[in-house]
């Protein structure tokens, strides 16, 4: 049948002309860029008292877009204490008030939505319709669901007295740059604390673009300061003896680091890190349904997601039709410019990110995988990947153990629900999971023996500021979002109810 099929379809090409997309490049005219921006400390951009700046370039074409601080010790302690100072008052404003200003912020994100998206979009390289349709909502509505909260947290808590802890350090990664700071910024903010927040090297510019809409909201200075720079820069933040919490979404490897350091200084910590989930396709599962949701699932912002379901697991019946499915999909794809709006797969995230992924690919080949890419022009400029599917592959390859970042796929069999349960969770990770099959009970079954912490059912990156996410083992600990992602930043009376 599916031989017929292509038959038929070949025949078509041949009579038929080829249907190509149109271009349909967003405009960067609504994006005011500056030459120069200095670090955000006590409500106004300063200059690093480092002296030292770093430049901030476009991933898909290599271009300079700006120089950006980077902050030092001295800069970052500066910060800190903006943030101390400012938290005497911020914490004693009634919730109702502090609920006002993130309101404002909500709303002028999504004034701004448009310079948001196209702006996260030049820095970072994904595809204008994400930063539009997922970044810059869902960083909206962040804001406006813990402003939400900001009034009612005795209601969250009933009987336990939250207060605020104080001043947070927050270090967050380049892969969704506005939607994690909104994810840091809003919680931290509604329960009454102060934060110093560190952008990742590259992508600092919507989390600048954020201090100046924070600015706008009139927030007190000092509430919420932003210290660019690389890893050094989160390093002296954590280190730093005034900061009460960290908060901290990156690679599992820093976040051990970052244990170790505040080890017995007291100091609260939540850890978001790496995942190599397994999105599972039972043999009754929707296919048609579960392509998409995979395809999602892995080429989703260049596979630069943690949650990223970059290990299929398919029953043995549906392997072969599922695979081929999943190849015609994979030849659909367009790969190229962020900024048109047909693109599905935009640019790496930078050179090392590229240079990691190619490394780890071709210990796919080497250890016996077997690569599948589809055809596709690459543009010459910057930093690309074609989406990637490795099959043949074992579950003690590096694809199947590593987290790659990336846009490829690595393609496991599994005969029995048991098995299937047994190798996706043969990882050190633990942060989601995928489950495709028509059997309600199934789905249950399955999602109570996931060692994850968001399973996923016929569907994939769903994301609502109302729900809780985190993770196991070397996923990390804590959770963001809900009223769970209220409970970091408050301290609680440990004898009352709730
Ligand atoms: P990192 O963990 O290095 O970066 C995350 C954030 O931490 C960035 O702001 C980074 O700064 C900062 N940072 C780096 N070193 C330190 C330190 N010692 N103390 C405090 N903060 C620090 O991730 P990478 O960018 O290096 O990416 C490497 C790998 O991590 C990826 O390939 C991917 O596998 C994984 N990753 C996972 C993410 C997730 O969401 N779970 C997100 C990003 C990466 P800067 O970037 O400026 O150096």
């Amino acid at each position: 049948m599916a031989n017929i099929a292509k038959r038929a379809s070949s025949a078509l090409e041949e009579s038929q002309p080829v249907w190509e997309y149109a271009d349909a490049i967003e405009s960067t005219e609504i994006v005011k860029l500056e030459d120069r921006y200095g670090l955000f400390i006590g409500g106004e951009l300063v200059e690093p008292k480092s002296g030292r700046w770093f430049e901030t370039i476009n991933p898909a074409t290599e271009e300079t877009l700006a120089e950006v601080a980077e902050a030092g010790p001295e800069d970052v302690d500066l910060a800190v204490r903006a943030a101390r100072t400012a938290s005497t008052k911020w914490r004693k404003l009634p919730g109702s008030e502090r609920a006002k200003y993130l309101y404002r912020i909500a709303r002028q994100i999504q004034e701004r939505a448009r310079e948001f998206a196209v702006l996260e979009t030049m820095d970072g390289g994904k595809p204008i319709k994400e930063s539009r349709d997922v970044d810059v909502p869902l960083a909206a509505a962040h804001f406006f669901y813990y402003a939400g909260w900001a009034d009612k947290l005795e209601y969250a808590f009933p009987n336990r007295g939250p207060r605020p802890i104080g001043v947070a350090g927050q270090v967050i990664p380049w892969n969704f740059p506005l939607l994690m700071a909104a994810w840091k910024l809003a919680p931290a903010l509604a329960t009454g604390n102060t934060v110093v927040l560190k952008p990742a090297e590259t992508t600092p510019l919507t989390a600048l673009l954020l201090s100046q809409v924070i600015r706008e909201a009139e927030l007190p200075p000092g509430v919420v300061n932003v210290v660019t720079g690389a890893g050094p820069t989160g390093a002296a933040l954590v280190e730093h003896d005034d900061i009460d919490k960290i908060a901290f979404t990156g690679s599992t490897e820093v976040g051990k680091v970052i244990r170790r350091t505040i080890a017995g200084t007291g100091k609260r910590l939540t850890l978001e890190l790496g995942g190599k989930a397994a999105n599972i396709a039972f043999e009754d599962a929707p296919l048609d349904q579960a392509v998409e949701g995979i395809i999602n699932g892995i080429f989703f912002n260049q596979g630069h997601v943690c949650c990223a379901g970059s290990r299929l697991l398919v029953q043995e019946p549906v392997f072969e039709p599922l695979l081929e499915k999943l190849k015609d999909r994979l030849q659909t794809l367009r790969v190229g410019n962020p900024l048109d709006k047909n693109t599905d797969v935009g640019a790496i995230n930078s050179r090392a990110q590229l240079e990691k992924i190619q490394e780890l690919v071709a210990s796919g080949v080497d250890e016996g995988g077997e690569m599948y890419q589809p055809e596709c022009v690459l543009p010459e400029r910057g930093f690309w990947f074609r989406p990637t599917l490795f099959t043949k592959v074992s579950q003690s390859h590096r694809i199947a153990r590593e987290e790659i970042f990336g846009p490829v796929l690595s393609i496991l069999t599994f005969r029995t629900p048991a098995e299937a349960v047994e190798k996706a969770n043969n990882t050190p990770y633990g942060l989601s999971a995928g489950i495709w099959t028509e059997k309600g009970s199934r789905i249950l079954w399955m999602a109570e023996r996931m060692k994850a912490g968001v399973v996923w059912a016929n569907t994939f990156n769903r994301f609502d500021p109302t729900s809780p996410f985190g993770g196991y083992k070397e996923s990390g600990f804590g959770r963001e979002g809900g009223l769970q992602g209220l409970e970091p930043y408050l301290d609680l009376d440990p004898n009352g109810s709730s």
